[in-house]
Formats: C-alpha cells, sequence, structure tokens
C-alpha cells in the first residue's frame, strides 16, 4: 500500500429516505460454505451481459478454445469482453433466449466442452501492480472483462476514471432478501476482497477505502475487520450499517456513510466517491495476481422452492437447471424461477437459460407463496409509496404517466432515478406492478431515443452525401476549367510560334534577295 493513503476519521453514520425493513430469509443459503459446480458438457456465452455496447466475436464455429480464451472483445469502450469457461469447440454462434426482464434472445457463442481444462496461457502481474500504471492496470481489468458484479453489470474499468477519487467504497451491504453470495463471499475471501481493494485503490489514487456491511452480517463483518487489522496500512475502514432495504443502492450507501446526495446529473465520481461490489473487487484481485478473467462468480441458489438453498461457485455460461440440480433439484410445491432477489429481480421463462455476469441469486419461489398474486386495483392516491421511495420520487405520478405514455412528464419527473427497488409496489395496497410500469416506459423511451439518433443519423448521412455530390460537381468543373485554360494556351503559344515563324521566314526571304540583288550588282561592276 502507497504511503499517500491515510485514514479518515470515522463519519457517524445517516440515513436516506424512505426504505423497508423486509423479512430477509437469508438463514436459509447462508449456512454453508461455498460449494463448486462441476463442469457439464455445454456452456452459451451471451456476447451482452453488461452495460453498453454487444461485444464482438473473435472466434467462429468449429474454433478449438482455451479455458479463459477471449471469446469477443468490447465492442466500443463501454462494453466488457466474454471469455471462455473451459477448454472445448465452438460448436455455433447464433440468437438463444438470455436471462432478461424483456425475455428476448441475444446472440450467444456455444461451447462444446472437452473437459480437458486446458488454460490459455497466463502472466499475472501480481504484486507489481504497485509499479504499474493506473492506464495499464484498467487495461488488464477491461481485458479480463470485469463489470459490476452487484448486479449493475457496468464495465469496471470505465468506472474507474482518470479522475483521483478520494473515497472507494466496497460495497458488501447486500440488502435485498434471500441473497448471500456477498455475504458468504467476505466471510471466505476477506483477504483477496481486500487485496481487490487495494488495487482499485491504487488505480484511482483513493485516500480511504470504506468497507460497507450490514448489521445483519455479524461473520463477514467478524472476517473483514479481521483482515483489516491483519494489513494494518489505516487504508481500510469497516462500516456496519443499519439493515435497511435498499441500503445497498448506490446512492443510498453513499447517503448513509458520507452524508452526501448524489444529483441526477450526475456521477459518484464526480463527488470524488468510487463505488464497487466485494464481489467485484475480488474479481479484481484475480485478474491482477493470476491472469484470470471473469469466468465464474458465485450464485445464491434459495428459496422455499429449493431442496437444499446455498451458496455455489458457477462458470459463466452454466445452464441454470444444474445449478438448481446441484442443489438438490426443485421442492414440490416449488413454483416461480427469478433471477435477482424478490425485490428487483424478474421471472424466467425457462430455467436452460445461462448463467450470466449478473445473476446473483437463483430464487425459486413455492406455490402456497402469495406473493404479487393479488388482482391489481385503480390507485387510490393513499401515497404510501411516496414515503418509502428511496429515491424521492413521486412513484404513483410515474405510474399515472406511464400508463398514459407520457414521456415527457415521465423524463421531467426523473423517471431513470428509479433504481426499481420495488419499495412502491410492495407498499402499495392496490397491489400494482409499478416496477413493471417504469421498466416499460424506460424501454420505450430508450428505443424512441435510439431511433430518433438513428434518424438523426440517416439525415446526417444524407446531408454528407449530399454536400459530397456538390462537391464532386465543383471539382469536376474546375478541372474542365483548368483543362479549357490549358488548351487556350497552347492555341495562344502556337499561333505566336507561327506567327514569329512567319516573320522569320520573309526577313530570311527578304535577306536573301537583297543578297541576290548586291551579288548581281557585283557582276555588273566587274563586266
Ligand atoms: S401506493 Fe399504490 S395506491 Fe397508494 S398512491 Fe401509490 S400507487 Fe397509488
Ligand atoms: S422502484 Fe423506483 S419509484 Fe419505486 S420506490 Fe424504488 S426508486 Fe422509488
Amino acid at each position: 500500500m502507497e504511503q499517500t493513503k491515510s485514514f479518515t476519521a470515522q463519519r457517524p453514520l445517516t440515513h436516506f429516505h424512505g426504505g423497508l425493513k423486509l423479512a430477509e430469509n437469508k438463514h436459509l443459503s447462508n449456512r454453508s460454505a461455498i460449494s463448486k459446480l462441476a463442469q457439464g458438457r455445454e456452456y452459451i456465452i451471451p456476447l451482452q451481459q453488461h452495460i453498453g455496447v454487444i461485444s464482438d466475436p473473435l472466434v467462429k464455429p468449429g474454433d478449438r478454445v482455451l479455458k479463459g480464451q477471449m471469446l469477443a472483445r468490447p465492442g466500443n469502450l463501454v462494453s466488457a469482453a466474454v471469455h471462455s469457461p473451459v477448454s472445448g469447440v465452438i460448436t455455433g454462434i447464433k440468437e438463444h433466449e438470455v436471462p432478461h426482464p424483456s425475455g428476448l434472445s441475444d446472440q450467444c457463442i456455444f461451447i462444446e466442452n472437452d473437459f480437458k481444462d486446458e488454460w490459455i496461457e497466463r502472466r499475472a502481474i501480481g504484486d507489481d501492480y504497485n509499479h504499474s500504471t493506473s492506464s495499464n492496470l484498467r487495461k488488464i481489468i477491461r481485458d479480463a472483462g470485469i463489470v459490476g458484479l452487484g448486479g449493475a453489470t457496468f464495465p469496471s474499468a470505465v468506472k474507474q476514471t482518470e479522475m483521483h477519487i478520494k473515497t472507494l467504497v466496497l460495497n458488501g451491504a447486500e440488502c435485498e432478501p434471500y441473497i448471500t453470495c456477498d455475504d458468504v463471499m467476505m466471510r471466505e475471501h476477506a483477504k483477496e476482497i481486500l487485496s481487490g481493494g487495494d488495487i482499485i485503490g491504487h488505480i484511482i489514487k483513493a485516500r480511504e477505502c470504506i468497507i460497507a456491511i450490514e448489521d445483519n452480517k455479524p461473520e463477514a463483518i467478524k472476517a473483514m475487520q479481521a483482515a483489516i487489522d491483519n494489513d494494518g496500512t489505516g487504508f481500510f475502514q469497516l462500516r456496519v450499517v443499519p439493515t435497511l432495504y435498499p441500503s445497498g443502492g448506490e446512492k443510498q450507501l453513499i447517503k448513509i456513510l458520507i452524508d452526501k446526495e448524489v444529483p441526477t446529473t450526475k456521477h459518484p465520481v464526480e463527488l470524488s466517491i468510487l463505488v464497487h461490489n466485494v464481489a467485484t473487487a475480488y474479481a479484481i484481485h484475480r485478474a491482477i495476481h493470476y491472469a484470470e478473467p471473469l469466468i465464474s462468480r458465485v450464485v445464491t441458489v434459495t428459496g422455499p422452492g429449493v431442496a437444499h438453498p446455498q451458496n455455489i461457485e458457477v462458470l459463466i455460461g452454466t445452464p441454470m437447471n444444474a445449478c438448481i440440480k446441484h442443489c438438490g433439484g426443485y421442492t414440490e410445491n416449488s413454483d416461480e424461477l427469478i433471477m435477482g432477489g424478490p425485490m428487483m429481480g424478474f421471472s424466467l421463462d425457462a430455467d436452460t437459460l445461462p448463467v450470466i455476469k449478473a445473476t446473483n441469486c437463483l430464487l425459486v419461489t413455492a406455490k402456497d407463496d402469495v406473493i404479487d398474486k393479488q388482482k391489481q386495483q385503480p390507485c387510490i392516491r393513499c401515497g404510501r409509496c411516496v414515503a418509502v421511495c428511496p429515491a424521492k420520487l413521486l412513484p404513483q405520478q410515474l405510474y399515472w404517466y406511464a400508463s398514459t405514455q407520457n414521456t415527457d412528464r415521465l423524463v421531467e419527473h426523473h423517471l431513470f432515478d428509479c433504481i426499481e427497488c420495488g419499495c412502491c409496489a410492495y407498499v402499495c395496497p392496490s397491489n400494482i406492478p409499478l416496477v413493471q410500469y417504469y421498466r416499460y416506459a424506460k424501454t420505450t423511451i430508450w428505443q424512441q431515443e435510439r431511433e430518433r439518433k438513428s434518424s438523426d443519423i440517416s439525415r446526417q448521412r444524407h446531408e454528407a452525401h449530399q454536400q459530397r455530390l456538390e462537391r464532386q460537381k465543383q471539382e469536376r468543373e474546375e478541372k474542365l476549367r483548368q483543362k479549357r485554360e490549358l488548351l487556350q494556351n497552347k492555341e495562344k503559344i502556337s499561333n505566336a510560334k507561327d506567327k514569329a515563324g512567319k516573320h522569320a521566314a520573309i526577313a530570311e526571304a527578304l535577306a536573301r534577295a537583297q543578297a541576290k540583288k548586291e551579288q548581281r550588282n557585283k557582276n555588273k561592276e566587274t563586266e
């Protein structure tokens, strides 16, 4: 750890607006160590597992690939590479259903495992990272395909800006019910998480790193505190925050820890704060110390619909049903399969979809769960949703504008500040699926924005084409003019030459006549 970093005295914790106390149900899955899922025969790797532009494939069907080999590179700056989780053969690149609230398909790379487990050649930078430049470390993180593993999946290297950041926050709050993958990760890999925090701190030149954990995770708190004591640099400090959903939201956590509100139009980095999930810090540690790209993650498989809920380390691309099978299969009264938690997750149509980088939890509900099963009623304007909204929005207004497709008013009412936490829908006595309305409205606005951009691009292309034609016309005319001028000059020169030639011939003829005359006169005189 560099000595420029210094310990900052602990600030008192504050609280964010709204939020909910929820039944946690974390005990189902956090009682056992992380287990590892055995390799399967086929892996499906979606090209879009992150926020940003889809990645560009580097392989084709029939290619043999090694474990950890980059299969697709980032499509542009805000994008992420994907890698092969096994050694094997590419059997296809085609559309396949992917885990997404829209239920739509996307381009995926299919790999048949050869079970040889042959890695690409890896050269880790290791402890030398302290002598490496920030841009070099960011490149390693980018090439490793690391994205925010708390669920946001924003490319991590992009988040680690060139700006010097004062405070790094490692988010171990994990506030959503049922999910415990970060909890067990902190218990089992506290030292490696600190190592990842140290690397990020080196990249952004942070002066302090706050690790935030909710007070319902005593074992994780103990493990992280022991690692911090052992580190002894004073760079890290642990803050135990009250259990209140959604304290793990980026803006909510910043409010609790640093008492700063991140304005609508700004990002935390503009307030000199960078937030990374603890699992992301762990992945960064693996990339720097073992040259390992992001090919696996810890997934909580839980809920009353699973026989043996637990946390498992899963290779990206593994079919979800293999995870369920590893956990003892479905119970008799299992019902819905949800990716994510009960508040922010979304239900899936099939369990054959692949685990992706965003898959922090597979929750299986039971048929006797009555959540969200009651009939929707009209809004009674009770205001309960307003009281719990952590983003200080007016959820009932957003609902009204979303249902009337009034996009201007939705934007004015800060729809895009909605973190889709589901608090409003949870308390709504009319059982209105508010978050579904917001998601649909956001997708519609994004689509309109894409269409507008695409029509702007078409217009610009048309204008550029017209300008090119006009320029070509002018160039042609100029060439013709120059040609004409050249011909005219040639003609003038040739005329002048002709004229000069005639004058010379006449002069010669006159001279010859004169000479003859003089000769004749001489002859006469001689006679
Ligand atoms: S909680 Fe439901 S019923 Fe009450 S104001 Fe909000 S949307 Fe309307
Ligand atoms: S889902 Fe959006 S509108 Fe509803 S409480 Fe959460 S942030 Fe507020």
